[in-house]
């Protein structure tokens, strides 16, 4: 050793610098496995594609001290490879360039799964440069990413600016490198799907019950803390059976589809629209109350008795309707179980009293046999909810811009009734209503009523009491119809 400290003789240095060549070889060799390593711990822990991506490419830059490449993963419908959004970063210039399989380096690569370096690309006629996007590249690498079983899901190319810049056995490290990747976008491919599954319904594309149920219980445990209410809808088709059975399976699922996009282009970008199974739907609507999930229920199934027909060929057009049950926390139960429970069992009674309904509560005998002489009273407080399955009355409409608005109905009587509107009516004022019957579709007689009195509940929604002041017989058939 003494010799080679001093360098004594030229063997002696000769000795000296082979053995240094071997350390620093195997320095390097150490680091490349120790970046490997850390690549593939870091693999390991990462499932999300995005976060994969970013993580992969800084890991890339950092320890393998590459800096400029890029992935491109196989589009299997198109044939191509193209690169993905999160790899923009070290090759943006190409971000948009696509090859297909078998054209440049890269198509050659995933066509035949084996590994291209090229030390000097000037002299190798295959190479594209990134079909001109890329041109100061001196030396390329593509590197096939490989499935352990033997498919190829897209490339890692590593690119230089100088010639002849990488060494023979960079194609095998490297190779492990891409492997590593290859599996893990597989297992984080994998790790999404069955995470989409589990948000969001593969059929309808809303979301599922366990994804509902994981919103409620947070919506739940805010309101808990806050003293705040949510509210639940549950919607069932009528009749899907009978839909079923008599065109097939497959236009069901056509209905299911159309329903749920009307579901969803009409509810706030805070309520979860989810299917709750076969042809159940169920909406949770945050910081809204009785009246207010009511009225939008109502606005539902309207709109879908409204609109979601269709047409066989050869037979008449078929109308789909819903019936919904709203429940209230924490009026209706303690617990989003309860509160679940209690709409499933509002929907019911709305599928015994004739469908395409909306219910919000039951009413007891004891509410429905109002005595007269308390229902003469203006705005009587005896009926509370209207849309019940014994009520005849399904809606009020009010007239307002030449719109008929929907109206919640609060109270009844023989002289005016209490409702609930999304329009600021003014006191004394006086507009046309007409109400829906469940029996008959068709009967919406006209009446008058004046506005009374106008209170501001939220930003866009009014409660008035309003008495009849034309139209006197139609309102007095409307109101026969009421339970006594
Ligand atoms: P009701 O008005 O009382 O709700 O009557 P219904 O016929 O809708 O009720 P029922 O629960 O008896 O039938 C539901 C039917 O929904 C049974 C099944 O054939 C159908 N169904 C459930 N899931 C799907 C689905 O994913 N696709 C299709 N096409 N049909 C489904
Ligand atoms: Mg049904
Ligand atoms: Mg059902």
């Amino acid at each position: 050793m003494d010799s080679i400290i001093g360098l004594k003789s030229g063997d002696d240095y000769k000795l000296f610098i082979s053995l240094e060549k071997e350390t620093e070889a195997l320095k390097e060799r150490l680091f490349e496995l120790y970046s490997l390593y850390a690549l593939s711990k870091n693999f390991n822990l990462s499932l999300q594609l995005n976060d994969l991506f970013s993580r992969t490419i800084d890991q890339l830059k950092e320890s393998l001290r590459i800096e400029h490449f890029c992935i491109m993963l196989m589009d299997e419908e198109k044939n191509e490879l193209k690169m993905r959004k999160e790899d923009e970063s070290t090759c943006k210039e190409a971000k948009d360039v696509t090859f297909k399989i078998g054209e440049g380096i890269s198509g050659i690569v995933a066509e035949t799964g084996e590994a291209i370096l090229i030390q000097d690309v000037s002299k190798d006629e295959r190479f594209l440069y990134y079909k001109g996007k890329i041109p100061s590249i001196g030396s390329f690498l593509s590197l096939p990413l490989k499935l352990s079983n033997g498919k190829t899901i897209g490339v890692l190319n590593i690119h230089k600016r100088e010639t002849n810049a990488f060494r023979e056995k960079d194609k095998m490290l490297f190779n492990s490198v891409a492997e590593n990747i290859a599996n893990t976008i597989e297992r984080a491919r994998l790790y999404e799907e069955a995470q989409r599954d589990s948000i969001i319904d593969g059929l309808t594309t809303l979301y599922t019950r366990k994804y509902f149920i994981e919103s409620s219980y947070k919506e739940y445990s805010k309101a808990e803390r806050h003293g705040e209410l949510f509210s639940i809808v549950m919607s069932d088709i009528d009749n899907f059976k009978y839909f079923n059975d008599k065109y097939g399976h497959l236009f069901g699922d056509e209905i299911l589809k159309k329903l749920a996009s009307i579901l969803k282009s009409n509810m706030r970008q805070s309520d979860i629209v989810a299917r709750y199974g076969g042809e159940e739907f169920i909406i949770l609507l945050p910081k809204t109350d009785k009246d207010g999930a009511t009225l939008i229920a109502e606005k539902l199934r309207t709109i879908i008795q409204k609109t979601l027909t269709v047409k066989i060929p050869n037979e008449n057009i078929e109308r789909i309707t819903i019936t919904s049950g709203v429940a209230t926390y924490p009026l209706d139960g303690k617990t989003v179980n309860e509160i679940i429970a209690v709409a499933d069992r509002f929907f019911y009674f709305g599928k015994e009293g004739g469908r395409n309904k909306v219910i919000n509560t039951i009413v007891t005998d004891r509410i429905s046999t109002i005595d007269e002489k308390r229902l003469n009273k203006r705005y009587s407080t005896a009926l509370k909810i209207v849309s019940s399955i014994i009520n005849q009355l399904q809606s009020i409409e009010i007239m307002v811009n030449n719109n008929w608005k929907l109206c919640a109905i609060k109270d009844i009587s023989k002289k005016g009734f209490r409702g609930e509107i999304e329009f600021e009516a003014k006191i004394g004022e006086v507009y046309n209503g007409k109400a829906a019957l469940f029996s008959e579709d068709n009967l919406r007689d006209i009446f008058s009523v004046r506005i009374a009195n106008v209170k501001r509940i939220k930003h866009n929604r009014y409660e008035f009491g309003g008495e009849i002041i034309g139209g006197f017989d139609n309102w007095n058939r409307l109101f026969k119809l009421l339970p006594r």
